[in-house]
């Protein structure tokens, strides 16, 4: 577990890196901040013209590597009337639990063809797994990659994945809101694609996350601490 922490923090890290050309401290500046997830109300978004809803899970609905009880379910059957999606870089087996939980709501994850230099998007509803590749602005449904050998999974806050997802469900960024806990992760590639952004304070139990993350927030911190003196 402690071995899979780390590799989240190298590969925000990596990222952050790899796209620094792309980096505006400006894209790590929610639209709203909320700081309790049970505070964001339908109307609200409603009023902004907002039709499509991009959840993050762990840290903005549940705890880290939380489950989906009948609170949270409760809370998003207030969302009904939305496009819901959930995007997450939870590990398969929280996938396969959270869609167990939701089976309405599309649970989306993205991976790279290694051989075909595509992205794929998979999405899991009503318990069935649908895979789609993009190809030339065409939308083509592929059966599960066999060779594993050459797909690897992408994660947020891959701008790509999130453009994909975008194309594929033919979503209009202006209309459609991302709400997470995670400044990296989940604000700056929505606020990058001209998405309204909320970002939420973690509920209930921050310190259900691994050391290595809270650290990572931390820096998320800083840096958006950084931004705003700057600013001034
Ligand atoms: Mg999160």
């Amino acid at each position: 577990m402690v071995f899979t922490n780390k590799f989240e923090v190298i590969r925000t890290l990596m990222f952050l890196i790899k796209n620094l050309k792309y980096f505006k401290f400006k894209f790590l500046i929610p639209s709203e901040y909320l700081d309790n997830i049970n505070k964001l109300e339908p109307e609200l978004l409603r009023k902004k013209g907002i039709d499509t809803i991009i959840w993050d899970v762990e840290g903005t609905i549940t705890e880290y590597r939380g489950k989906i009880s009948d609170k949270e379910n409760k809370f998003l059957t207030k969302f009904k009337g939305f496009n819901n999606y959930i995007l997450t870089n939870a590990p398969e087996e929280m996938c396969n639990e959270l869609s167990n939980a939701l089976p309405e709501i599309p649970i989306i994850t993205g991976y790279y063809h290694i051989l075909k230099k595509k992205v794929i998007i998979r999405k899991i509803i009503n318990h069935k797994k649908i895979y789609v590749l993009v190809e030339n602005n065409k939308q083509i449904a592929i059966k599960k990659p066999i060779n594993k050998l050459n797909i690897q999974r992408i994660r947020k806050p891959s701008v790509l994945l999130l453009k994909k997802v975008l194309f594929i469900e033919n979503i209009t960024p202006k209309n459609s809101v991302m709400i997470g806990d995670n400044t990296i992760t989940d604000i700056f590639p929505a606020n990058y694609l001209g998405m309204f952004t909320i970002q939420i304070k973690p509920p209930t139990n921050a310190t259900s996350f691994p050391l290595t993350l809270r650290m990572l927030r931390h820096c998320e911190y800083i840096l958006v601490w950084i931004f705003k003196l700057i600013k001034k």
